[in-house]
Parts: structure tokens; C-alpha cells; sequence
């Protein structure tokens, strides 16, 4: 039987052990071989600290996943994708607008696979959503998108450094379930940003946009929440109200739970399913809309401090 392409993983930190790991094994439709991280490693599999040294140890290598956090992402995906790699990007897929087309284009100059992965869009019930808002009027929408971020995120100190993104490394995953679906443009008409006085990113945002047929969608990110976790969006129609919520696991149609297709597998399955697709098509898939609001947030943003953050 033909062996599944070669992959490399980087950055051997949480979502690499959690979700990556289990899933390349899962899908069988790559195999791992070899490892990129500065400290850490993975038992039975060969680590590199460098990514010249990866290559030249593992010349049939097809491709890599950065799992890396976003203000490194750049330049390791230049550096892959020179080395002949085909690239799987985590979520957000650059620390800038700029990184992202740049290495767009570097991908389509040297005919390799560019995949800008939304994990959140993989959700089970986003689909479902997406199906059923195509035929419907929007007339609002509300996010919530709370978490305790010393729950979720121990030590991760990157988030609070520029580029990190603060509360919008969670809530670019609601901004990515938003983009897939509505269809048409959402424009960010007001941010409020609060960002702790030791830190340079917020921990909890409200933003208020606008769908291009007008109807309002507000948006309520927050890092500070102890109690019951929430991920859901909702949105009302002219046909009822469809709640998405467990982070687009869970789906409510007019009050009514919709069942899940049992077929779909989980979130980072479905992805690495899709980027193996991607890789036998070569093609890329690069959408930058969820970037684009967080981007957006940030340059209309109103900075309001609030108390410092220890972890
Ligand atoms: P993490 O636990 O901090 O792991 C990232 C790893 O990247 C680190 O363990 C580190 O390993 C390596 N690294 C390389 N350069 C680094 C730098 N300058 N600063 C810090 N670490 C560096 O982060 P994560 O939660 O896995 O998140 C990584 C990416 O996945 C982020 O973009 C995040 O948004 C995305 N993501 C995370 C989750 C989640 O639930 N955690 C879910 C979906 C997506 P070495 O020290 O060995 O180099």
C-alpha cells in the first residue's frame, strides 16, 4: 500500500498534543515524521530545533503544520514553504494582514499547498447553520464567546504580547464560525478594547458590526469568566432564532436541538481530512476574512484599561 505523505509538526506544545497528534494518527492521511520545537519533543519521533536540519534528514518530507503561536508563524512558513514544503497554518494564520498575503503569494509562486486552517469552522453543527441561514432573513445577531483564560491558556504568555491578541485568539474562532455563516461582507463599526495595565493585549473585547444587509451582530469576547463557559452565537431570523453554541458543536433551531450527522468527525480530523484534499488537488485555501475584523477591531478600537493580569 502507498505510505501517506510525510508531515512535520511545529511548535510541540498544547494544541499540537491535543488535537494534532491524535488526529494525523486518526485520518492516517499523512504520517509524522519528525518534529520542530525549540524545547520539546515527542516520544518515538525524530526532533529538530532547526528546520534546515529537518530537511536535510527528511528529504521526502511533503509537509509541515505550524502549531506554533502566531508572532513566529511568518517567518516559518517562509522558510517552509522555500524549502519546497506544502504548509497547514493553526489558526490565526499570521500576526499581520501583510504575513498572510505575503505568504499567499510566495505559495502560489512556488506552487505549493497554503492552507489557512479555522479549526471552529469544523465544528459538527457549523454546516448545519450555514444550510439553514442560507434561506433566511438575518436580523440579528449576538455572540458570547466567555472563558477563563487561566483555565484554558496556563503560562501562555505570547497571547499577552503584541501579535498574541489577547481575548481575540479565542474569539477569532467565533469571528471564523461568523464569516462561514453569513454569507456577504461584516463591517466593524465599534470596539472597545480592555487591555490589563501589565499587559499589551485585551482580555475581554464588545464590538458592535454590521452584516451588509444592515442587521446588527455584537460581539462579547471575554477572558475573565469563572462560571459557566460560553461559545455560542445567535442569531434571529425571519423564520425564529437558531442558537449555535458548545463552540458550534451544538445547534438550536427555534427552540428545537438539531441532531449532529453522526458521520462528521471531530474539528482537527475534518481539517486534516481537507488538507490532504488540498494537497492531492494542489490547492490553495486561504481565507483571511476572520483576520480582517480582528485587524479591524484593533484599528478602531477604543483602549480601555482595566486592572493587571497575573496568570
Ligand atoms: P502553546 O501551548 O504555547 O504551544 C506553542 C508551542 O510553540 C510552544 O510550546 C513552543 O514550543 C513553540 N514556540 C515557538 N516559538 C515560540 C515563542 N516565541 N513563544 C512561545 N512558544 C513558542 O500554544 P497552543 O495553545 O498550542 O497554541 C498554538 C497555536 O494554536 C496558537 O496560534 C493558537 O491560537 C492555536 N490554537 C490553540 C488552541 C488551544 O486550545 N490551545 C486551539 C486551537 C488553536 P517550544 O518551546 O518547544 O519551541
Amino acid at each position: 500500500m502507498e505510505q501517506a505523505p510525510l508531515i512535520a509538526l511545529a511548535g510541540i506544545g498544547k494544541i499540537a498534543r491535543d488535537q494534532h497528534l491524535p488526529s494525523i494518527a486518526a485520518t492516517g492521511n499523512f504520517t509524522l515524521a519528525a518534529t520542530l520545537s525549540r524545547n520539546a519533543s515527542l516520544s518515538g519521533v525524530p526532533a529538530y530545533r532547526s528546520l534546515d536540519e529537518m530537511c536535510a534528514a527528511h528529504p521526502d518530507l511533503a509537509a509541515i503544520a505550524l502549531c506554533t503561536p502566531p508572532q513566529v508563524r511568518y517567518e516559518q512558513a517562509r522558510a517552509a514553504l522555500e524549502a519546497g514544503l506544502d504548509v497547514f497554518l493553526e489558526k490565526p494564520p499570521a500576526a499581520t494582514l501583510g504575513e498572510i498575503e505575503a505568504l499567499a503569494a510566495l505559495a502560489r509562486d512556488r506552487d505549493r499547498v497554503l492552507f489557512a486552517s479555522w479549526h471552529s469552522r469544523f465544528a459538527r453543527q457549523v454546516p448545519a447553520a450555514r444550510d439553514w441561514l442560507a434561506d433566511r432573513t438575518v436580523r440579528a445577531v449576538d455572540i458570547r464567546w466567555r472563558e477563563d483564560v487561566r483555565h484554558w491558556h496556563p503560562g501562555q504568555d505570547w497571547l499577552w504580547q503584541p501579535g498574541g491578541m489577547g481575548v481575540f485568539d479565542p474569539g477569532i474562532n467565533a469571528l471564523s464560525i461568523l464569516t462561514e455563516i453569513l454569507p456577504g461582507p461584516i463591517f466593524l463599526r465599534r470596539s472597545d478594547l480592555y487591555v490589563p495595565e501589565n499587559r499589551a493585549t485585551p482580555i475581554a473585547a464588545q464590538l458592535e458590526m454590521e452584516t451588509a444587509t444592515g442587521a446588527p451582530v455584537a460581539a462579547d469576547f471575554d477572558f475573565r469568566e469563572t462560571g459557566p463557559q460560553v461559545w455560542e452565537i445567535r442569531v434571529e431570523t425571519d423564520a425564529g432564532s437558531l442558537l449555535l453554541h458548545e463552540g458550534g458543536a451544538a445547534l438550536d433551531i427555534a427552540g428545537r436541538t438539531i441532531a449532529p450527522d453522526p458521520a462528521t468527525g471531530s474539528e482537527y480530523e475534518e481539517l486534516y481530512r481537507r488538507f490532504a484534499r488540498l494537497v492531492a488537488a494542489r490547492q490553495a485555501e486561504v481565507d483571511i476574512t476572520p483576520l480582517t475584523l480582528v485587524s479591524d477591531a484593533f484599528l478602531l478600537g477604543r483602549q480601555i484599561p482595566v486592572e493587571p493580569f497575573h496568570d
